[in-house]
């Protein structure tokens, strides 16, 4: 099932043109690493898709629908940041409630989540206290209450060391086996190559390339 669709997808910032007619589809189940160096206009796309700018022209279709004014497009996206911006003295079990009740729901449907990612053991920490790896772990965990089909992902492992980073990536590998489908920006296109299916490589706002990884690397 095809989950997202871009066809000669334009952004421009007043008169700069951040996004040049750009065309790819994304299938249901893939991990696509978007990639390009700062300034490519990664996060640009990541929020074209995630319905939180507006195309200047072409088209994008997320679910089919377009993701800037549909609500069942909306609903079934979550967007995960750079950095976690939560109340640092509220304990990880605090915000979780908070978070959970927003979308109808209650401790005991959203504490088993935290329990598959191994992280039930942060439940009584406050955020301030969680390392900054394990902050974006959370994130990402957090991302999964409104049960997303897309997991949308701008830079989450900028300011992490490696061993963060890889935890990061291993979250990522886990909703691909629960079905979400994952988008990621990084600037760091080796190390998404060991969980991406696909690679999408932007530079100046122009598609370079949108490659399955399974034909770039070959076991045989
Ligand atoms: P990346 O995520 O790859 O670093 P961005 O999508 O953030 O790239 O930015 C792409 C280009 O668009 C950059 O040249 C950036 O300066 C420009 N840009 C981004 N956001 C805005 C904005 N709100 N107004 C004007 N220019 C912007
Ligand atoms: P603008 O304000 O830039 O004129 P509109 O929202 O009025 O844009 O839409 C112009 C045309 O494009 C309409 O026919 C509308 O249905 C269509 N459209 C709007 N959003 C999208 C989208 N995300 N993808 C494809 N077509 C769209």
């Amino acid at each position: 099932m095809m989950i997202v669709e871009a066809k000669d997808l334009t952004k421009r910032y007043g008169d700069y043109e951040a996004l040049h007619s750009l065309s790819f589809e994304v299938q249901e189940g893939s991990i696509v690493a978007i990639v390009g160096p700062n300034g490519a206009g990664k996060s640009t796309l990541i929020r074209l898709i995630a319905g939180m700018l507006k195309r200047t022209s072409g088209i994008i279709r997320v679910f089919g629908k377009d993701p800037w004014s549909d609500y069942e497009a909306q609903r079934r996206i979550s967007l995960v940041l750079d950095r976690t911006y939560l109340p640092q003295f509220l304990t990880v079990e605090e915000v979780l409630r908070d978070m959970a009740s927003k979308f109808g729901k209650t401790m005991s449907d959203v504490v088993p989540l935290l329990e598959e990612f191994s992280a039930s053991v942060f439940l009584k920490s406050k955020i301030k206290d969680l390392s900054t790896g394990t902050k974006q772990k959370i994130q990402i965990i957090f991302s999964l209450i409104k049960d997303p089909s897309l997991v949308l992902a701008d830079e989450p492992t900028a300011n992490l060391d490696i061993a963060s980073r890889f935890e990061v990536y291993n979250t990522f590998l886990e909703l691909k086996e629960r079905g979400v489908t994952v988008i990621i920006s990084s600037h760091l296109a080796s190390e998404l190559l060991s969980i991406s299916t696909h690679l999408l490589g932007i530079n100046g706002g122009t598609l370079k390339y949108m490659n399955s990884v399974s034909t770039l690397i070959r076991d045989d």
